[in-house]
């Protein structure tokens, strides 16, 4: 979502880098911050610092989803605004994280479970390790959208998963596996063929930038030359450029699943598990010992009790189902 596009009814500025993001205070009963953020960073003794942030939430309206390691942070975090704020400010108060950078969504309510900080041996889940000195290019949104229109010659990737890239993604993008290092590599020996690894323009996305991170480096230590990163990821592009070349929504790792990319309207591009309309609203499965994330309408999920197939509607532990609030059952921690 857009935060220059609100009419809100009490703003604040954030400074973020030089910057001034405008954020309305009440609104729409958005009342909560969700933010996003990584940063990387040595970090000589990260369970320090997972203690330190712990320590600083004691008292503050927030739950997260926090990874530390020696490389840096990987971060979301969902707060009241001024808790919000507070966490932004002290973070950039100090030497190691100053230039950190927080992309910025409304919510209504808290979108994670709790407060989770913790230590990992490596912030993206990959199974090799990859030496981060060479990375591919930054490139603003509007380059971004710029070498869209204008490159001719060029592959654009997306370095998410498949059930992110089922309910939106960027035209004429490709998915190629990233589940394990040796998948990645093998998908990027056959580009190579392909194409001139020297000359072609290789656009890598994810959705807030830390994974093109990873990929983009194992793609140049594998001879490609020019590989671009898109900045601040697909959140990013939407608050800056909106859904231009954009299809669908952006899948999130948190309570809300998937949210608009902007406020511009875009088509539905997933189906329905069941029926197979067009339905682009993800469920975990209500039995908790299945939990598959699946695309369900509003007509299926009440026939299949929010299951994912007919077996799992008899199984021992299913979350009773609900017709209440935006979802229609309520989230799994409320029975473990
Ligand atoms: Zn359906
Ligand atoms: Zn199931």
């Amino acid at each position: 979502m857009s935060f220059t596009s609100f009419v809100p009814s009490l703003v604040l500025l954030f400074r973020f880098k030089n910057k001034f993001v405008r954020i309305s205070a009440i609104m729409n009963e958005k009342h909560y911050l969700v933010l996003a953020y990584y940063h990387f960073v040595d970090l000589p003794n990260p369970r320090e610092e997972v203690a330190r942030h712990k320590e600083f939430f004691v008292g503050k309206d927030v739950t997260c989803r926090i990874y530390l390691s020696v490389q840096g942070i990987n971060g979301q975090l969902s707060a009241r605004l001024s808790d919000a704020q507070a966490y932004m400010e002290w973070m950039q108060s100090r030497p190691e994280f100053s230039n950190i950078v927080f992309k910025l969504h409304e919510h209504f309510e808290h979108a994670f479970p709790r407060i989770t900080v913790k230590y990992r041996k490596k912030l993206v889940a990959i199974d090799a390790d990859v030496d981060l000195s060479k990375r591919g290019e930054h490139v603003s949104p509007r380059r971004w959208k710029e070498m869209i229109e204008c490159e001719k010659e060029k592959v654009l990737i997306d370095v998410r998963n498949d059930y992110e890239w089922k309910i939106g993604h960027f035209e004429g993008s490709e998915l190629p596996p990233c589940k394990t290092f040796r998948d990645f590599v093998e998908y990027a020996d056959k580009l190579k063929e392909k194409i001139d690894p020297a000359k072609t323009p290789v656009m890598m996305c994810c959705t807030g930038g830390i994974r093109c991170e990873i990929y983009s480096s194992i793609l140049m230590q594998r001879g490609f030359e020019k590989v671009y990163q898109l900045e601040g990821g697909i959140i990013n592009y939407g608050e800056k450029e909106g859904n231009k070349y954009w299809k669908g929504k952006l899948f999130v790792f948190d309570d809300r699943l998937g949210v608009p990319l902007s406020d511009e309207n875009s088509s539905v591009i997933g189906t329905c598990h069941h029926c197979g309309n067009a339905n682009d609203t993800y469920y975990n499965c209500a039995n908790m010992d299945c939990n598959e994330l699946f695309l369900c309408c509003p007509d299926c999920l009440p026939i299949h009790s929010g299951c994912c197939q007919e077996s799992c509607k008899t199984a021992e532990r299913v979350r009773p189902y609900h017709q209440i609030g935006h979802k229609p059952f309520r989230k799994w921690y409320h029975y473990t």
